[in-house]
């Protein structure tokens, strides 16, 4: 072994970020992005995420190592606002469980693959299915994925909680124009449980309306995730003492075909992965079993990984 390659960490086997070289951690309630140990002994940039490169004008240019530790996508890591429950969510780490979850997966890497920051062209995905089934967990790991290799700075939001800032903004003297300018300017944003609202819901579907519009004119794509089914599906979502709906009904015929317009339809069904683990838990506690679903997917995922992860 050369000298060289003694010196060169190992990142494929670093088990704290998988050779991510980037880690996303919960500090004082607060979501943070930090470079793993890994990186310190990166032959590149030493660890400071930081090279000199000489451009082809002969110019030296400060870029950002691909390590991870470049202190720019580490900002756009943690600016990419993604819950708790989610910051350790990857491509990687999505166990699909049926041959559905299994092309939904290969849809969301498509569109990493694809994706050609600062370019327009890129379909917008609305992932449909039931709770549980592991739409923000594709989500999240797409945002973060195009954060870390492309640079891209992506955002995530939850429509109703997007919703209650929107409102909040308007009772502070914002104009619409101040909530949606941010939304427009992100290359590529998610809107997770696209449908869950409040009772005002023309407002609502006005304001996703606008959003998807205004992003579509801009030629930036945005990912969608909604627990309401399409029209026709053999599967219904009522939230509590809600009769079940599609999402057309949800969102409004105007905007439904709006997205039909726009978005790749995505199903991910299955069933509960968040309930069948606390209904597993409750029947054996310290003692899981192997997952029902598909036998041998998931059969390797480590111990913990099945069952201290609430959020998927
Ligand atoms: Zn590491
Ligand atoms: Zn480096």
């Amino acid at each position: 072994m050369t000298e060289s390659a003694a010196a060169a960490p190992d990142r494929a086997r670093c088990s704290r970020c998988a050779g991510e070289g980037a880690l996303l951690l919960v500090k004082a309630g607060k979501v943070v992005a930090e470079a793993c140990e890994c990186t310190r002994t990166c032959p590149r940039c030493e660890g400071t995420g930081r090279l000199y490169e000489t451009d082809v004008r002969g110019y030296s240019v400060l870029r950002g190592c691909t390590c991870g530790a470049d202190p720019r996508r580490l900002a756009m890591l943690a600016g990419l606002k993604l819950p708790t429950h989610f910051i350790d969510k990857t491509l990687s780490n999505y166990r699909p469980r049926n041959p559905q979850q299994m092309k939904a997966l290969g849809r969301a890497g498509r569109f990493v693959d694809e994706l050609v920051p600062q370019t327009a062209g890129t379909r917008a995905l609305c992932f449909v299915g039931p709770p549980g089934t592991g739409k923000t967990h594709l989500l999240a790991a797409i945002l973060r994925q195009l954060a870390l290799e492309k640079g891209v700075r992506g955002r995530y939001a939850e429509f109703f909680l997007l919703l209650s800032d929107i409102k909040d903004g308007y009772s502070n003297g914002t104009s619409a124009r101040d909530w949606l300018e941010p939304l427009r300017e992100v290359e590529v944003l998610a809107i997770d449980e696209v449908g869950k609202g409040g009772k005002n819901r023309e407002w609502e579907q006005g304001v996703i309306d606008e959003i998807i519009s205004v992003r579509y004119n801009a030629g930036r794509p945005t990912l969608l995730a909604t627990n309401y089914p399409r029209p026709g599906a053999t599967w219904k979502f009522g939230a509590e003492g809600e009769v079940g709906e599609t999402l057309e009904q949800r969102v409004g015929p105007r905007v439904y075909s709006r997205l039909h317009e726009h978005c790749d339809f995505i199903e991910v069904l299955g069933s509960d992965f968040r309930r069948e683990q606390h209904e597993e838990r409750e029947r054996a506690p310290g003692a899981v079993q192997g997952r029902r679903g598909i036998p041998g997917v998931g059969d390797a995922l480590p111990l913990k990984s099945r069952t201290d992860r609430s959020g998927r």
